[in-house]
Parts: C-alpha cells; structure tokens; sequence
C-alpha cells in the first residue's frame, strides 16, 4: 500500500506513520461523520495494545456495503475480511446456549472491515469507552450522515398493518439515557420515543428522517423504501441474497 505523502509502498503503513518519518493522513469531515455514525451502532474500537495506536472495526453480513466503505475511507482501511462463516455462527449459538436450536441456514456470514491505525481513533476511544464499555458521549451531534451509518447498523423499517412504515432504531447499551437519545433530534423537529431498548419514530418523523439522512449506501436500499412493503420486503430479501453469503459446512 502506497504512502499518499512519499509515494513508498509498504506492508504495515500505519506503522510507517507511527515511526513520523510521514504524517497520519488527515481525515476529512464527512469520514469523521461516518466514521462516528458506525461507532454509534457496529463499529468498535477495541482496546488498544501498550504501544500501539488504536483501529476500529465494523462486523457485518453485509459484504456489499462494507466493500463500498473500504472504497470510501480509502488508505484507512486495510481491506474486508470473513470473520466467521454461518456455520460457525450457528454452531457458537447452539454452544453458548444463546440460541440451542440455532440452524446454520438460519445464518450469514460475518464479514469485517478492519481500518488501519490512526490517533483518530485514540481519541475516539477514549471518549466513547468512559469506563471500558461504550457509551455515547454527551456532546454528541447528530448530522444527516452520522444518521444515517447509525441507522443502516441498528435501525429497520416496521410496516406493521397500518401501511406507512415507522422507523426505529435500537439502542440497548444506552438503555439508561432514553431522553438523551430523544434529544439528539431535538434541532430537527423530530420526536422519537425511547421504549423498549429502542427509538421509535412516528409515520411522518419516519419520511422525514429518510429524506433528511440522503440516499442510501449500496447493499442498504431496503431501509430506505418507504412507499411499498412488497417492494421492502422484495428489496430485503436480495439484499440478503446478493449482499451476504452463507458458508454452510
Ligand atoms: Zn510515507
């Protein structure tokens, strides 16, 4: 991989960095966005070593729109991995007891975008990991892009029988902090009830939020459909057969 500062190719760029002879890339606003959305909802940063500077990952089935992110970070990230295939999924639920029954065609596969490492993430995570668990930062704001890499992780559409579908979107490890989580859309006009480990948006509050995120990541159109549960439902169902895959053993 190519040194976008001296044009040198190496294996381990982020530890190039690391050694200063070449600056860290900056990171551009609309990547912090997105970057701060996915943390919000698959993304983690996970400890880091002693000596190390800290990467995040992103665990998905979705292969589709993590390739499309590797695109889109560009030198931060090292590339789309498989984590662990639907059988070993299946068979991990059976063991831990999670889920006994667990059928491996029930299953996709798990794919992971690893980034590479970056003080970006340093600081991240010292802001997001208060107390070893991730938490939500006070002064978090919320922008149409942050949105929507929140959303596309941790939201889904509900048709239910009335029609106009609603949004929701899940966050049971702020169970605590249901105003806080409400209040995040104070500036815009919208009201979303915290119940249940989860946000729940009205019809309209739902075609405006959609409207106002901007038009979906490739491999996530399904969330985006609001005017047709047959052509949701028809879109979820490729996303799932054309965005992951499923190694059965
Ligand atoms: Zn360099």
């Amino acid at each position: 991989m190519r040194c976008p500062s001296c044009g040198e190719d190496f294996d381990r760029l982020g530890l190039h960095w690391w050694h200063g002879t070449c600056p860290y890339p900056e990171i551009e606003p609309e990547i912090e966005e997105i970057l701060t959305g996915l943390l919000m909802g698959d993304g983690s940063i996970p400890v880091r070593r002693s000596g190390y500077t800290s990467l995040i990952h992103v665990p998905m089935t979705n292969r589709t729109f993590l390739e499309w992110l590797d695109d889109r970070l560009g030198i931060l990230s090292t590339g789309v991995s498989l984590k662990k295939t639907a059988s070993e999924l299946a068979s991990n639920n059976r063991q831990t007891g999670f889920s006994p029954t667990a059928r491996e065609e029930n299953y996709h596969d798990m794919y992971t975008l690893w980034s590479r490492t970056h003080p970006i993430f340093d600081e991240m995570r010292e802001t997001w990991y208060p107390d070893g668990g991730k938490r939500f930062p006070g002064r978090l704001e919320l922008t149409p892009t942050v949105a929507k890499f929140w959303y596309l992780c941790d939201g889904y559409l509900d048709f239910g029988s009335w029609g106009r579908p609603r949004l929701g979107i899940k966050a049971r490890n702020e169970k605590e902090r249901g105003e806080f989580l409400e209040s995040l859309f104070d500036t815009f006009d919208i009201s979303p009830k915290y119940r249940r480990h989860e946000l729940r948006f009205s019809c309209d509050d739902t075609e405006l939020l959609i409207e106002w995120m901007g038009e979906a990541p490739p491999g996530f159109e399904y969330k985006w459909e609001l005017d047709s549960k047959a052509e949701y439902q028809r879109l979820k169902k490729r996303a799932y057969e054309v965005h992951a895959t499923q190694t059965l053993s």
